[in-house]
């Protein structure tokens, strides 16, 4: 019996396969991608080449740019017709764009690239296509013209991400964009930008007061994060005539308060400053009647981050200051340390900062790294305790905890 293999299709011929399907994206009353896509440059054959076989079509290429070492991705299609880099550009803090600048940026996609930007990704980068023929010339325009540079891949300072803060958000505690600004601008930070230098990547994030909307404690190496001293403020007139207006339910307020800082006499509401948690549900259940406190401060949390050897951790609350300037001498030190240690072997390759805390044990950390020797510091803000990176004695203390509940269940091991 003749046993026949089939052939897998070529590119081309997926493409073909594809370019039929596409017809059904680009049919109905609603807005269609496909249809924009094709008023770019962009090679919409890959795609539904990619579409048709049920992968896509690009896989990693490779590229070298003069004078840069980060902030590009090459890619190419299966059958190497095409080809397309990746670059990553550092956005404004905020991503507050002039008009002037955001125009600049689309004759840039256009001049260099498909035409296309992307804004992806949690750390807000922005991503635009550019062809690998013209990429020297491009970054010089990026750079002379944009104003702006490539950003950053691999083991190096990735794109920072600060919240919109003071620019639009009424709760913002401190000035986010200009902490972003300051941080990039630090002449360490300088240096180490564009070159690839780390066991990994490194990120910092400014959010300014714990909603936490640039998820500076899960996502942030370094997170700084604007909360106040003491109890939340109260304009008991004004909450009193929310209440009158159906608009708040103080009981409930107190009720929800997640350390039960808050008492309802059935006149006036009282929150315990030493017990509140800066949850913020007070203050979104009744702003402005209930805001942030006026003694105005930064926490500064350390290790968090999602990828990593050892999976991902929340960040280790390290001090509360008041400026991010105060803690810079910590940031150099903490990564000057970790690339120290991978000399010594002690940090692999991917080792992330919650990883290298997590080796050395958070209090060799702080004593002997940061040289934290001072009664009182660092000060562990009560609200943002709770997950971190542990220390040595934490992680005893819970795995004897861990350990008492499986005896509990399946009895004391041999
Ligand atoms: Fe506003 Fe706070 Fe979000 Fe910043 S983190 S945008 S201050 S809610």
């Amino acid at each position: 019996m003749e046993v026949r293999v089939k052939r897998p299709l070529t590119v081309d011929e997926y493409a073909k396969e594809g370019m039929e399907m596409l017809k059904y994206y680009e049919s109905g009353p609603w807005p269609s991608h496909v249809a924009e896509l094709k008023k770019s440059k962009y090679p919409i054959e890959a795609y539904a080449a990619g579409l048709a076989a049920r992968k896509t079509m690009w896989a990693a290429g490779s590229a070298k740019i003069r004078y840069v070492y980060t902030g590009f991705i090459a890619r190419r299609t299966r059958d190497g017709k095409i080809a397309e880099l990746h670059f990553r550009v550092w956005q404004p803090s905020g991503y507050l764009y002039s008009t002037e600048k955001l125009r600049k940026l689309v004759d840039f996609a256009d001049k260099y690239g498909l035409g296309l930007i992307e804004l992806a990704g949690q750390q807000g980068q922005m991503i635009i296509s550019v062809r690998p023929e013209v990429a020297d010339e491009a970054v010089d325009y990026l750079r002379n013209v944009v104003g702006t540079d490539i950003g950053a891949t691999g083991d190096t300072i990735r794109e920072l991400a600060a919240c919109v803060g003071p620019a639009l958000c009424e709760f913002a505690l401190y000035n986010t964009l200009e902490a972003r600004d300051k941080f990039l601008t630090h002449p360490k930070i300088y240096e180490w930008m564009s070159n690839q230098l780390f066991p990994f990547k490194f990120k910092a994030k400014f959010s300014g007061c714990p909603f936490d909307c640039t998820r500076a404690v899960h996502r942030a190496d370094f997170g700084f994060i604007g909360v106040w001293e003491g109890a939340p403020e109260v304009d008991q007139e004004l909450l009193r005539r929310k209440i009158e207006a159906g608009e708040v339910d103080p009981a409930k307020l107190a009720a929800n308060c997640p350390s039960g800082a808050i008492t309802w006499d059935g006149k006036e509401l009282k929150i315990d400053g030493s017990r509140c948690k800066k949850s913020m549900h007070c203050i979104r259940a009744a702003f402005p009647a209930i805001k942030p406190g006026k003694k105005v401060k930064i926490a500064v949390v350390v290790g968090g981050h999602v990828k990593g050897r050892f999976g991902g951790k929340m960040g280790k609350p390290l001090a509360v200051v008041n400026s991010v300037e105060e803690a810079m001498d910590w940031v150099v030190k903490t990564v000057e340390s970790w690339m120290e240690y991978m000399e010594k072997g002690v940090v692999k390759h991917k080792d992330r900062i919650g990883d290298f805390i997590m080796k050395v044990g958070f209090k060799k950390y702080l004593t002997e790294i940061l040289g934290i020797k001072e009664e009182g510091k660092p000060t562990l803000h009560p609200s943002l305790r709770a997950g971190a990176v542990l220390d040595d004695e934490e992680r005893t203390m819970w795995a004897n905890w861990a350990g008492k509940i499986v005896e509990e269940y399946f009895g004391k091991r041999p």
